[in-house]
């Protein structure tokens, strides 16, 4: 089977065979040897369908038909090419993967476009290699800053010396480009929740990814025995921690949908059974497309940490906030487009906001964007459990074609 004629499946199945996993399931890091063989598979099958196909200095892989109306629009789509740990074949490589084959039908059906066209497989969005996300989009916009280049991985390798090598591997084949600005931008994606199998539809139209908060908070007691200390004697950070978490959660509920709270972290020491605790650490995630609601909860985890202080002498509570994303809202034209779309093609959809993050976030800085969900069977993403039916990859690249004709033809 030639590889130009893959449908979407057997396209992902070839990709996901680039992986330094020996099971069931896809582990390809920034820059590692399977990355540099994903995106060298995806430059040779940018060539073998007639597209401009070069990488540029991070290693996004750049796939260009240019339009023929030589205008500044220049139609921009993919996703990303890297993965997590042990991930499916699907978060990120569908997108990638579904505009290559969209693209591959729309030049054999209608021949050049009038705007650009643009495919990109970023190069990473993760951050499972080193502690930064977002590398391919934010250098597609200009907004990577200088100091990741020190980042070190697990082994000790640096961000610099891990990128030499992968540019140094695709230069010996490709050209290195500079990627155009889009003007638009659109990506489809695997839903990685349960929703659109919940309301049993088959497609998602993304209004906004949400804005997120994450915290840390250190409660600090006092640790001692647990059967000569009187309940009236002690200073418990545990029990202080459960206490804030449990007002918080009431507080989460009233507020709604679509917010979402999570403590996903949690440890404490010693950590022993028969020992109060000396210190309880754990984690706070907030998301929600309203960002008063988020700005409203964060107010209300600095208040019940005072109150807590104020009624338990002895007892400190740190909070450190370590990430604040403002909620990034998709092209209300682009929204319409896609409803009018999928009403045309008699597929069911479902507006909804993104929990995830996603390339798109970081191109809406720039560009006026569309992000598009396929169902995700379970919810079930970042594990080799992900699974969408072939089917709905198909209705989703369906619905993505249809938009990216009506935008650069
Ligand atoms: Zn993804």
């Amino acid at each position: 089977m030639k590889t130009v004629n893959l449908t979407i499946n057997q396209l992902l199945d070839q990709i996901a065979q680039f992986t330094s996993q020996e099971t069931k399931g896809v582990t390809r890091l920034l820059y590692d040897e399977h990355w540099i063989e994903a995106q060298k598979f995806l430059l040779e099958l940018g060539q073998m369908i007639g597209l401009d196909s070069g990488f540029d200095q991070v290693g996004n892989v750049i796939l260009t038909k240019y339009g023929i109306e030589n205008d500044k629009s220049v139609i921009t789509i993919g996703s990303h090419i890297d993965s997590v740990v042990n991930a499916g074949k699907y978060d990120g490589i569908y997108g990638v993967a579904a505009a290559i084959i969209a693209i591959k039908e729309l030049l054999a059906e209608y021949g050049a476009p009038k705007k650009t066209i643009q495919v990109i497989s970023f190069c990473e969005e993760e951050g499972s290699r080193f502690p930064f996300t977002f590398t391919g989009s934010k250098n597609l916009i200009n907004q990577l800053p200088d100091d990741i280049y020190q980042l070190v991985d697990k082994t000790g390798e640096s961000f610099e010396k891990a990128q030499a090598k992968a540019i140094h591997a695709l230069k010996s084949r490709f050209p290195l480009v500079k990627a155009l600005l889009p003007t638009a931008y659109a990506e489809i994606h695997i839903e990685q929740g349960p929703v659109l199998e919940r309301l049993n539809k088959e497609i998602g139209i993304v209004t906004a990814i949400v804005a997120q908060k994450r915290f840390t908070v250190t409660i600090t007691g006092k640790s001692n025995h647990a059967g000569t200390t009187p309940m009236w004697l002690r200073i418990d950070p545990l029990k202080q921690a459960v206490k804030m978490i449990n007002q918080l959660e009431v507080i989460a509920l009233e507020i709604g949908e679509p917010f979402v709270f999570t403590v996903g972290e949690m440890s404490i020491s010693p950590n022993a059974s028969n020992v109060i605790p000396e210190e309880a650490i754990f984690s706070i995630d907030i998301r929600h497309t309203d960002e008063k609601e988020l700005q409203f909860f964060e107010e209300l985890i600095y208040k019940f940490a005072k109150k807590q202080e104020l009624e338990l002498d002895g007892l400190e509570i740190e909070i450190n906030k370590w990430t604040d994303v403002c909620v990034e809202r998709m092209n209300e034209t682009y929204i319409e487009a896609l409803q009018a779309i999928c009403l045309e093609k008699q597929l069911s959809f479902n507006l909804m906001p993104s929990g995830a993050g996603h390339d798109t976030q970081i191109v809406n800085r720039i560009a006026p964007t569309a992000l598009l969900f396929v169902p995700s069977i379970d919810g079930i993403s970042h594990s080799p459990k992900e699974f969408t039916t072939a089917e709905n990859l198909e209705k989703g690249k369906t619905v993505f074609k249809q938009f990216i004709y009506d935008l650069a033809y």
